[in-house]
């Protein structure tokens, strides 16, 4: 399989999946437009779209789902607790495309096996989502306050992790955001911060886990460099080098990469 984050952070999340001819957008929170031209960065056609798989409805996820199923008559996946939130957001969505998962249990999708996973987030009924294709193993998991053992047990054999390391946590203390707001990240329900993200990855090293990409970063608390640095300097630190661990950063406004699981 392949994976391609195009857009990751607090401002709108985008990546897609593919195998063959299935390819399968994981959220859609950028407009149309800017899906659509990231799609063309890497050789994907918006009309061979085969779904979109939402993890929850907070704007920077859904903002393009429902443009995006119209335009190009793309069936979108979600829970009831997701759909209920979200239905009032995406306007009109053909009947047909609408379809429903329940977390925990395994669905298909062309030769995708996906198993959708609670996260601890603000959200009607959040998750992230396992992907498993001719033996390979993608684990989804951004927009979690954190990350409880059995978590920790999804992500351990994880073949590339794209996991969510939003802040630096003094970033945010010290940043501009409102008291309520910084609460509300550093809660166990908000976001993931750089210093979770590294112990949790020393954690998950010793169950073998060994490529992660971080993802969503927020805009005014956190940059590349930082998210970057904080882990690897944790990972440092736990006696893990730097060759044992591929460790990358999505960015928020651009395609990151292909690859390959
Ligand atoms: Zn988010
Ligand atoms: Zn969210």
């Amino acid at each position: 399989m392949k994976f391609s984050p195009l857009y990751s952070g607090s401002s709108g999340n985008c990546s897609v999946v593919s195998s063959g001819n299935t390819h399968i957008l994981v959220d859609a929170g950028m407009t149309g437009k800017a899906i659509t031209s990231a799609l063309s960065d890497v050789d994907i056609d918006p009309c061979s779209i085969s779904a979109i798989v939402v993890t929850h409805e907070h704007s920077d996820h859904i903002k393009g789902v429902g443009v995006m199923s119209r335009k190009y008559d793309i069936p979108v996946y979600a829970n009831e607790g997701t759909w209920k939130a979200m239905a009032p957001l995406v306007g009109n969505i053909s009947m047909k495309n609408i379809r429903t998962f329940v977390t925990g249990q395994n669905f298909y999708i062309g030769s995708f096996d996906l198993t959708p996973f609670r996260i601890s987030h603000d959200a009607a009924e959040p998750v992230g989502f396992k992907f498993f294709e001719k033996g390979s193993k993608l684990v989804y998991m951004t927009d979690t306050g954190c990350v409880s053992e059995a978590l920790r047990e999804t992500a351990s054999d994880a073949d590339l992790l794209f996991l969510e390391s939003n802040h630096d946590v003094d970033m945010l203390k010290n940043g501009s955001y409102p008291y309520q707001l910084k609460m509300r990240i550093l809660s166990k329900k908000g976001h993931l911060s750089n210093d979770a993200a590294g112990d949790l990855l020393a954690k998950l090293f010793l169950s073998g886990m060994r490529r992660v990409i971080l993802a969503h970063l927020s805009h005014e608390n956190n940059t590349e460099s930082v998210a970057y640095n904080t882990v690897r300097g944790i990972l440092n630190k736990n006696g893990i080098p730097e060759k044992d661990f591929f460790l990358k950063v999505a960015h928020r406004d651009r395609v990151t990469g292909v690859f390959e699981i």
